[in-house]
């Protein structure tokens, strides 16, 4: 791990990104349904929305990124890329680390929509990371909204804030329900950082 700057590793799907927001309206197409007839309120592999008998939802994603460019037209959650830029400019160094290339011989589009969007909306990183074990990649503090991630990271002892949605509300603190609270959890873990205190923090706020 890179130890002169303090690392905030940042995933984008239902974090910096609204993954669920824009996949609902092109599932509606791909579905032939009404908007309203599928759920805000989503769970984590989308079975409310009744994709099974239509494929299934590997069939749904490759036409929203192949057809649709999911990637590249997903809008922002609202206030992260400013929020991102106040903290890159206080030389806080940002990680990327998403796991989009879970599905084959999409890769170029996936990749190439994601450096697309993140220039289009003046997010800064450093570094971009396409992995599914976050945890090998190294960051002071993590912020994800997948269950499956931010368990595995915190049993592997990594600071990791939730970011807020429907498929995570079982999972205890510290979270995130704007990135307005991303922007002060996050200060406080670089003062703590800063003063050689971020353990204690992590003993106390960043552990389940
Ligand atoms: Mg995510």
């Amino acid at each position: 791990m890179d130890e002169s700057s303090f690392i905030l590793g940042v995933d984008l799907d239902g974090v910096v990104g609204d993954f669920y927001g824009s996949l609902r309206k092109i599932a509606a197409e791909w579905l032939n349904k009404p908007l309203d007839a599928l759920s805000v309120e989503v769970d984590y592999g989308l079975d409310r929305w009744g994709l099974v008998e239509y494929g299934g939802y590997p069939r749904l994603h490759r036409f929203a990124i192949t057809q649709r460019n999911l990637f590249r037209d997903m809008e922002p959650i609202k206030d992260a890329p400013a929020v991102l830029r106040k903290l890159s400019a206080k030389g806080i160094r940002i990680r990327i680390i998403t796991h989009r290339l879970f599905l084959k011989y999409f890769h170029r589009a996936s990749i190439t929509q994601t450096v697309d969007w993140l220039d289009s909306y003046d997010i800064p990183y450093w570094d971009l990371c396409f992995m599914k074990d976050k945890g090998a990649v190294g960051a002071h503090v993590y912020i994800d909204d997948a269950p499956s991630n931010v368990i595995s990271l915190r049993e592997q002892g990594c600071h990791t804030i939730v970011f807020t949605n429907s498929t995570n509300t079982a999972l205890p603190g510290p979270r995130a329900d704007t990135w307005l609270e991303v922007e002060t959890l996050v200060m406080d873990a670089l003062d703590e950082w800063t003063t050689g205190t971020l353990n204690l923090f992590g003993a106390t706020d960043f552990r389940r």
